[in-house]
């Protein structure tokens, strides 16, 4: 075998370390049939090297070929140039499968690979766009095409794992390697979720062909991987995931659920999908999905066996459930399945979310959407956030969301002490725009819905404080305290925190005192209790005061 290496008469190997003649390649078809051929014996040989010990010896040979397989691959690859391929003429020669495989067999050879990779930086290049356009080189889908996708999502990962994963001992030179050449080949960082979207797509089509069914699984969990991996990556992360790349997402997974062999396509799918919906600042992505049909997906998969071993279609659930506490989601759910919405109020304590759960909260969410936001009943349901009436009976919000008003006097009244919390910027609670004065009000009615619901119980736990002691001593030593001593009130006021950010099987709650300033304090048995919630939208989570309080007496049922 040695002998045959360093004999340069060999074909193969010779033609390897030959320079590229001048002129186009496409002429040189027989050359390009002995490079390709080159590129084979290299990558079998390179395996044997690595598998028998026998041929250990081979390694080192073989890896000062690595220079030769970059030059040849680098005018081999294909380019899209101005939308015209080059050497699209010579793909039938499998071009693609034959470097994408020598490349795949360089690098698993880490230790020499990680510097050669440095000296030679193109080659991340050439993998990240081998991998960019696996969709494009070929519209027949066969099962060579599906192991030349496989080889390029495997390239990728092993890039990954080598130059960014911290159990590989990556350095901040390695990480920056692969995402500025990533970033690079990608373009930005709207390109890569629409990369996203054509591969999805790209599978979803050869999954259908019979012949692939029994391979296409493997490739579907590493494909979504793969992607999870990368947009992970705080350099790729975006404030919104465009709305086709979660429709794909959920067709793909749709289409394999079609057929057994494929079904288990759709389960690293709903992986993706909760990291796409939780990566981002509002709710933007769960809409995206429940218009694209996610609750039919779910619906499927949490009745398959495999969901009891994989978390991720019970996290996904428990998402999308605590979504239903926000005008934007339920309004996109009743907008995709109106009437069929199918009930199922007996739950079964499995221990695990199921499709089941989201159907009753949907339902119940539904109802109380339709009652109140549709037909502005909320509108008489709160009352006027001025302390002097009279009042009109019906209000409107103020659209920071914390205060509602009854007419344009009662708001001109409250203007000077609402003017320390109503934000600036208008957008509701100071989000930012996160959750829209819809969404806003709807937590109100759900929350209210729910005080209603636990009022016995929120009763019990507030006399429990001891709050009709609580006017609070006020400490004498303290100077700050003594000034407003005059006319000032620190008084303890009793909270109840609603946590709507995991609402399974119902929303939680707690009872806690903080100490206030109120002016006019009413006496300490009187005190309103007030109302807070700590809310979630996609990453985002916040505390906020609801514009509403309770008597005391409401809860002394
Ligand atoms: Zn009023
Ligand atoms: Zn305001």
């Amino acid at each position: 075998m040695h002998a045959l290496l360093k004999d340069h008469s060999n074909l193969a190997f010779h033609a390897l370390r030959s320079d590229p003649p001048p002129g186009p390649l496409e002429n040189q078809q027989e050359l390009v049939i002995v490079i390709v051929a080159g590129l084979d014996v290299f990558s079998s040989i390179t395996n044997l090297s690595k598998t028998s010990p026998l041929c250990r010896g081979l390694q080192s040979p073989m890896r000062a070929l690595w220079p030769h397989i970059l030059k040849w691959a680098a005018l081999l690859r294909p380019v899209q140039t101005r939308n015209v391929w080059r050497h699209r003429s010579l793909a039938g020669c499998g071009i693609i499968s034959s470097i994408l495989e020598s490349y795949y067999m360089l690098m698993c050879d880490t230790t020499y690979a990680k510097p050669f990779l440095h000296i030679n930086n193109t080659i991340v290049e050439h993998a990240f766009e081998l991998w960019k356009l696996y969709p494009r080189y070929t519209t027949s889908p066969n099962s060579e095409t599906l192991a030349t996708a496989n080889t390029s999502i495997w390239i990728v990962r092993i890039l990954h794992r080598m130059l960014v994963q911290h159990g590989g001992g990556a350095t901040a030179e390695d990480r920056a390697l692969f995402i500025d050449k990533l970033a690079h080949v990608v373009g930005s960082k709207r390109a890569l979720y629409d990369t996203i979207a054509r591969q999805t797509d790209f599978l979803a089509e050869m999954g259908l062909q019979r012949t692939l069914h029994d391979a296409i699984s493997t490739v579907w969990t590493d494909h979504y991987d793969l992607l999870i991996t990368l947009v992970g990556i705080p350099r790729f992360a975006r404030s919104k995931v465009p709305a086709t790349t979660i429709a794909s997402v959920v067709s793909a997974a749709t289409k394999c659920l079609k057929r057994r062999e494929t079904r288990y396509g759709a389960f690293p799918a709903v992986k993706l999908l909760n990291a796409l919906c939780s990566m981002v600042k509002s709710n933007r992505s769960l809409v995206h999905a429940v218009d694209a049909g996610v609750f039919d997906l779910v619906r499927s998969l949490s009745e398959e066996r495999e969901s009891i071993e994989d978390p991720s279609i019970s996290d996904f659930i428990r998402l999308l459930c605590a979504g239903l506490y926000h005008a934007q989601v339920i309004r996109a759910f009743v907008r995709r399945h109106r009437d069929s919405i199918p009930l199922s109020r007996t739950s079964k304590a499995l221990g695990r979310a199921t499709w089941r759960d989201v159907a009753r909260l949907a339902s119940e969410a539904g109802a109380m959407y339709a009652s109140t936001l549709k037909g502005k009943a909320w509108q008489c349901q709160f009352d006027c956030s001025n302390t002097m009436g009279p009042h009109n009976r019906r209000v409107q919000i103020c659209p920071c969301a914390n205060a509602f008003y009854c007419s344009g006097s009662c708001q001109r009244m409250r203007r000077f002490t609402h003017l320390d919390s109503c934000c600036s910027d208008e957008s509701p609670w100071g989000l930012h725009g996160i959750i829209s004065l819809a969404d806003a009000l709807f937590i109100c009615i759900a929350v209210w819905a729910y005080i209603d619901r636990n009022a016995a119980i929120i009763g019990r736990e507030l006399s429990s404080l001891r709050l009709n002691q609580s006017s609070l001593r006020l400490n004498q030593s303290s100077p700050r305290i003594k000034q407003r001593r005059k006319c000032a009130q620190l008084v303890k006021q009793a909270v109840v925190r609603v946590d709507i950010t995991d609402v399974l099987p119902d929303a939680r709650h707690e009872v806690d005192t903080r100490t206030v300033y109120m002016p006019d304090a009413p006496p300490a048995g009187s005190i309103p209790v007030a109302v807070e919630v700590v809310l979630r939208a996609g990453k985002t989570s916040a505390t906020r005061f609801l514009p509403f309080t309770y008597p005391r007496d409401y809860f002394k049922h």
